[in-house]
């Protein structure tokens, strides 16, 4: 029997590796590494994707998001509303600028915030809202945006996860008013290494962006703030562009995918699977099902089935598996409890194998063994 990996990217390889190889060939031929026309036509190409005027490309997603919060001159004691469950980055970089992330629990059917939890944590304090289309799946950007602007705060979506999706019709990134992206190998845009992009409608914002994370220079060699080097190099900038060319068919995939899940896993007992919610289409970056303890073994419930499938050849992932106001970091300013949903999730989640390439055979070994699993327990 053979292993199936939570994602796998060498498949995707085999698949534009002639594509790659020639694009990352004729970079290394042409001596130009940083900057260059590579990187600008593929700023040009992701706005035009996401529909914005402007893409600025750095080196991660944790940068666009620091670039985006200076952006918008977030300051020490700033405080920014955003959701305890999603990856570090998103409330470190609030952090980072010593702006207080002020966390706000999730809806657990969508594992997004909680659109009606947010006014309640509004403060003559809040600036901004960060919120995070966790697992591919969109924020119901109509509710959030007329939020922030009765309360005039600025909105930094985190797409990390969602390169693609759509809400309402409109791709994740061009709502707010500054989207920030991932091309982490394992996103379903990811680059051969690290990258990360900004996309704006706002001129200014732009222009600001361009500056920080170029030293803090507009003119060569003139510094008027300072900044960080965050770079896209032309080597990631080119592959980027081969891989876009087939983003959305990668998307499609996924969709075909998780709704085979869909149709196998709803009718088991035991489990909670992800619904889509209208309005919005999401990207799967992730398939991620509930498994609620039963009374009679409340701990470890979902770990012990994690590896009970593991013992039958297919890997999972607990995306996340503490919350982020219970970290060492942020645990001395909160306390358990205070976010129920956030942390019953840490408890329930398991994301089961996704990946464009998954075929249906496997597909239906990682359902049968999800069965047998939950058997043993
Ligand atoms: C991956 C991820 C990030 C960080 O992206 P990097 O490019 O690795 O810095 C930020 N937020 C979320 C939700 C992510 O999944």
């Amino acid at each position: 029997m053979n292993f199936i990996p939570p994602f796998n990217l060498s498949e995707q390889y085999k698949w534009i590796g002639g594509d790659v190889d020639a694009a990352v060939l004729r970079v290394l031929a042409s001596g130009y590494y940083i900057g260059g026309s590579l990187v600008d036509d593929f700023e040009r190409q992701f706005a035009d994707y996401i529909g914005t005027a402007d893409c600025m490309a750095c080196n991660s997603c944790t940068d666009a998001l620091l670039l985006a919060l200076r952006s918008i001159d977030i300051q020490a004691g700033d405080e920014v509303i955003t959701t305890p469950f999603t990856f570090f980055s998103t409330a470190e970089v609030i952090s980072t600028l010593g702006a207080v992330p002020v966390f706000v629990d999730i809806d657990p059917q969508t594992f997004n915030i909680d659109l009606n939890q947010i006014e309640a944590a509004i403060t003559d304090r809040t600036k901004a809202i960060l919120p995070v289309h966790l697992f591919g799946q969109p924020v119901n950007m109509t509710h959030l945006m007329d939020i922030a602007q009765s309360h005039k705060l600025w909105v930094i979506e985190d797409c990390a996860q969602a390169t693609g999706a759509t809400w309402a019709g409109a791709k994740v990134g061009s709502i707010g008013h500054i989207g920030c992206f991932s091309f982490y190998p394992t996103k379903n845009l990811g680059a051969c290494g690290d990258g990360g992009a900004v996309t704006t409608n706002d001129t200014t914002i732009a222009a600001k962006i361009r500056m920080l994370r170029d030293h803090g220079q507009r003119q060569r060699y003139v510094y008027e703030e300072i900044g960080i080097n965050s770079r896209l190099d032309a080597l990631q900038a080119a592959i980027l562009q081969v891989k876009m060319r087939h983003l959305d068919t990668w998307n499609e995939q996924r969709r075909a995918i998780a709704s085979r899940y869909h149709q196998f896993l709803s009718p088991i007992p035991g489990i909670v699977v992800p619904e889509a919610i209208d309005g919005g289409d999401s990207v799967w970056h992730q398939y991620t099902i509930r498994i609620p303890a039963p009374t009679h073994n409340p701990t470890h419930y979902r770990d012990q089935i994690r590896q009970e499938l593991k013992q039958r050849g297919v890997g999972s992932m607990i995306y996340y598996p503490i919350p982020l106001h219970l970290q060492p970091i942020y645990a001395s300013t909160h306390h358990l409890g205070q976010f129920p949903a956030a942390e019953q999730m840490a408890i329930e989640v398991l994301s089961l194998p996704m990946f464009p390439e998954l075929p249906p055979d496997q597909q239906e070994q990682v359902v049968y063994a999800l069965k047998d699993s939950l058997m043993m327990e």
